[in-house]
């Protein structure tokens, strides 16, 4: 069990961000404008909307993996300028080493800092949160999809991030698998406590985890609606996915991505 006074939240502030990329043909792309958002320690925030809205670039701007062409981001007042390990990824795809086994892979992090020695132990505690005791030496091909991406939210959290960012992190699994994890990434959440920022085609999904949901539209590229879900949470953290209350919301969350005006708005990558 991962200990209580090693929880961690950070406050995220995005002013006034804008980014543009140049495409092959040599125009700009407005990838994302006028972004204002506050995002609190500790939230559960999912960002859906359609392909190439800006979604991956919202998460790579927070991780400091590409810059904004205008504004700031900050965490806990910090502008973001760089990568950091206070801020985990989890890809769609686990991107684990395949060459090393699960211990290896989630000790990777701590190795590269040089703090695997002080730190070894929680290796292991780590590997124990996402319920992998007893795989630490299988390989990534050896587990199955919902396993090998256990592993990679253990890597990200055995930095003990104050922010995770996710993009479509359950995108490649089967629908009950997905469920299952829902479960796992929420149990997790009300352990560590960690900020949470998740991309996701899902609208269930959205629903069922999320204390906001950011509504983001294409052209102009931005986040075109913040809905509050003030749905109780059950048992495990999550929604009861009958209620009508849950239904009713998930409606309004596809009127508003059709009201960006195209068909077949809402794409599932599988
Ligand atoms: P999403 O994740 O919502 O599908 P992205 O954030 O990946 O969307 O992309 C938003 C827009 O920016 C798209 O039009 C995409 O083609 C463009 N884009 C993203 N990254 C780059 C890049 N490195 N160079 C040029 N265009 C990019
Ligand atoms: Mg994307």
């Amino acid at each position: 069990m991962v200990k209580e006074e090693t929880m961690t939240a950070g406050a995220i502030k995005v002013s006034n961000v804008r980014k543009e990329f140049i495409d092959t043909k040599g125009e700009t792309i407005i990838a994302l404008d006028n972004v204002n958002v506050d995002i609190s320690p500790g939230e559960f925030i999912c960002l859906i909307g359609p392909s190439g809205c800006g979604k991956s670039t919202f998460l790579r701007l927070i991780a400091g993996l590409i810059e904004p062409s205008q504004g700031e981001i900050f965490l806990d007042g910090v502008k973001i300028t760089k990568p950091g390990y206070e801020r985990g990824l989890v890809f769609q795809d686990p991107t684990l080493f395949p060459w090393l086994n699960i211990y290896e892979n989630i000790a990777f992090g701590l190795k590269a800092r040089g703090i695997y020695r002080e730190k070894k132990k929680e290796v292991k505690e780590f590997i124990d949160l996402v319920k992998l005791d007893g795989f630490d030496k299988a390989l990534p091909h050896q587990l199955s999809g919902g396993m090998a991406q256990r592993a990679a939210l253990a890597r990200a959290l055995v930095n003990h991030p104050k922010v995770l960012l996710m993009d479509e992190p359950f995108g490649a699994l089967d629908a009950f698998t997905r469920m299952n994890m829902q479960d796992e990434l929420l149990r997790i959440w009300k352990e560590r406590g960690t900020t949470m920022i998740m991309v996701t085609h899902d609208v269930d999904e959205a629903v069922y985890l999320s204390d906001r949901i950011f509504v983001m539209t294409p052209r102009p590229a931005k986040i075109e609606t913040i809905v509050n879900v003030e749905i109780g949470r059950n048992e495990k953290y999550g929604r009861k996915r009958d209620s009508g209350d849950f239904l009713n919301l998930r409606s309004k969350i596809l009127r508003l991505l059709n009201y960006t005006g195209k068909e077949m708005l809402i794409e599932y990558n599988i």
